[in-house]
């Protein structure tokens, strides 16, 4: 079969936008998608492809098995808020699908190999580079990162993606993903490493498919490392040889050595999700380098589409000014939030804030007003009837949620929906949302519906209980000195209080 060229694809693009949504392999039939979708709630659900540069209706291949690969963490230090939040993205664009009635798939890989400083093959492997520097080996840093990343995936309610994969497990889907490469001739075997020959692939207009940008664009400024025998300094390593101080390497065909970062995503995406799949995501730092060179290699092997979607989310930014960080110029982790004493939902929560196209300024206190907005739906749930059916008012504000959420993912709207819902509960003095609420927080993720088992469990402690009664008499004097005192007294002890328009009030314990 023919690969697609960088002509080629250009006129097939504009004849499928003509046509509509692409299908691949040619003949497959659709599922999903607004004219296929069963049942009445079902909506067509639209997202910003990369490579078409533009919102486009999502139409799965098979909508009980959408694929979709997310690249995971570098694991050679502790992910900061930045890594967080494209990890928090990638989640809440699988929830917001399995809202919609997809079955998702999702793949995530743990690179602990390869990943060299510069992401251009430049540089010192980051893993090694820990090792060396913590006296330990590179497994062992490996691990104890990967350990930490999956356990504040956890405290952010981050599900688990169903398969999890580590690069140095699958050496030998690598090798053999090389091997079909250099088959088809998109590969050379030098002394210094098996390399992809970027000029062949990308033909005589040399621009990437993704970023359209040409090679030299895509370099400007940045030094490409000039190993004496690659063809072109714009050609990047699938395996290295001959590094006798790199400390983790296998045997291959070509000798002893490493993969290349970018075949590692390659390889592990088409091992556990095949040759096309649905959706691919990353930051839009890997536009130019690690995502145009996956699709290089996996459409050069298989000689079919690598992605249908490509989606890519903005940076969280302005963490230079943040207090919570250790030491100057260290960007925060979550332990610092942790710390600084505000809930890590809270973080989340901030997340969804904000457009995922959109850079998102972070401070402690743009994440504690998040907070706010967190206990005022927590402090609902502590008072909600929670088995009673929900009115039928409620139903507008689902088909709000859900529009917003099938608009290019916008979390912002949605979120803006499930307050104005609460506000109205609140006004209305009608608190059947609970079933609906406990729907939002399927995508939201904000552990809203154990807050209503906890809270219903709760036993508010004898001290604590006598303060609110105190409250509650000052409150009916209208002693509002005194009512302010006892409610600075409670904060100090943890809990909050909500005072309600009708006079009563609510109170809750703060995380932590
Ligand atoms: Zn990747």
């Amino acid at each position: 079969m023919a690969i697609v060229s960088d002509a080629a694809t250009t006129s097939s693009e504009e004849q499928r936008r003509a046509a509509g949504p692409q299908v691949w392999p040619p003949g497959t039939q659709l599922v999903g998608g607004s004219a296929n979708l069963k049942g009445s709630s079902l909506r067509p659900f639209f997202i910003y492809n990369s490579l078409s540069r533009s919102v486009e209706e999502f139409i799965a291949l098979d909508r009980d098995r959408v694929t979709y690969y997310s690249c995971g963490p570098t694991v050679y230090l502790r992910q900061h808020l930045g890594n967080m939040r494209s990890y928090i993205f990638a989640d809440t664009l699988k929830r917001a699908l399995e809202f919609n009635g997809y079955a998702v798939r999702h793949v995530m890989n743990i690179t602990d190999v390869g990943h060299m400083t510069s992401d251009e093959d430049a540089g010192e492997d980051k893993v090694e580079k820990t090792a060396r520097a913590e006296g330990r080996s590179p497994q062992e840093v490996a691990h104890f990162y990967r350990d930490l990343f999956l356990a504040d995936l956890n405290v952010l309610n981050i599900e688990m993606p169903e398969v999890i994969c580590a690069a140095s497990d699958h050496i030998a889907d690598m090798i053999a993903l090389i091997a079909r490469i250099l088959e088809r001739g998109f590969a050379y075997v030098a002394h210094s490493g098996v390399y992809f020959d970027v000029e062949k692939y990308r033909g005589a207009n040399r621009r990437g498919r993704l970023s359209r940008q040409s090679l030299d664009e895509q370099h400007a400024g940045q030094r490409l490392e000039h190993a004496p025998d690659k063809k072109s300094p714009h050609d990047f390593a699938l395996w290295v040889l001959n590094q006798p101080t790199h400390l983790m390497q296998w045997d291959s065909p070509w000798g002893r050595g490493y993969p290349g970062w970018h075949i590692e995503c390659s390889a592990m995406a088409m091992k556990y999700l095949g040759a096309t799949i649905d959706i691919h995501s990353g930051g839009i730092d890997h536009v130019p380098i690690h995502h145009e060179n996956e699709i290089a290699q996996s459409e050069s092997a298989t000689g079919r589409p690598f992605v249908r979607y490509f989606v890519h989310h903005a940076f969280l930014v302005g963490m230079e000014g943040a207090k919570i960080s250790k030491s100057a110029g260290k960007f925060p982790v979550l332990e610092d939030l942790i710390r600084a004493r505000v809930n890590p939902l809270a973080f989340r929560l901030f997340c969804l804030s904000a457009k995922y196209r959109s850079e998102l300024v972070f401070s402690i206190d743009a994440v504690r007003a998040a907070e706010r907005n967190l206990y005022y739906l927590y402090g609902f749930a502590a008072s909600a009837p929670v088995e009673e059916a929900d009115s039928p008012w409620t139903q507008a504000y689902r088909e709000r949620f859900q529009a917003a959420l099938n608009d290019d993912l916008n979390t912002p709207e949605a979120l803006a929906v499930v307050l104005e819902m609460v506000n109205k509960a609140y006004r209305d003095n009608d608190r059947r949302i609970c079933g609906t609420l406990k729907q939002f927080d399927r995508v939201l993720g904000i552990r809203l519906a154990e807050q209503f088992e906890y809270l219903k469990r709760l036993k508010v402690p004898a001290d604590i209980q006598a303060l609110i009664d105190e409250r509650a008499q000052a409150r009916s004097k209208k002693d509002f000195g005194r009512s302010d005192e006892l409610r600075m007294q409670l904060q100090a002890r943890g809990w909050e209080a909500k005072d309600n328009r009708d006079g009563t009030s609510e109170y809750m314990p703060r995380w932590n």
